[in-house]
């Protein structure tokens, strides 16, 4: 594709916004055939700039990832994975009990099992 401009010699069009710019507002190249890159400077501070955000964005999930995977192998973390692994059990255990109307013969449960701990398991 020709991006020089053929009624004006000093000029080319960039691709990615798609303006005809000056040779000046072009970086050289030396890969390119006429010896410009195919981005104008804006085009090209504007490409860094969200390049750097992405790599700015990737590096924070990076440390979040990393500060969780620390997390879990702390005691603390461990303890809290417990805790809410229990609290689920709980949870679903209760579900069940009050979906099968065994909710009122376990609170009898409990009583009596509450009644023969005071009595000392007579
Ligand atoms: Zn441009």
């Amino acid at each position: 594709m020709k991006t020089f401009d053929p009624e004006c010699n000093n000029r080319k069009r960039c691709r990615w916004c798609g303006f005809l710019k000056p040779l000046e507002e072009f970086y050289t190249s030396r890969i390119t055939e006429d010896g410009f890159r195919s981005r104008c400077k804006v085009c090209m501070k504007l490409a860094q700039r969200e390049k750097e955000r992405e790599r700015k964005k990737k590096e924070r999930e990076r440390k979040k990832k990393e500060r969780e995977r620390k997390k879990k192998h702390t005691i603390k973390g461990k303890m809290q994975a417990e805790i809410d692994c229990l609290k689920k059990q709980n949870e679903i255990l209760r579900e069940c009990v009050e979906s099968l109307g065994w909710h009122a013969n376990a609170k009898d449960a409990l009583t009596k099992l509450e009644a023969m701990e005071k009595e000392g398991w007579s």
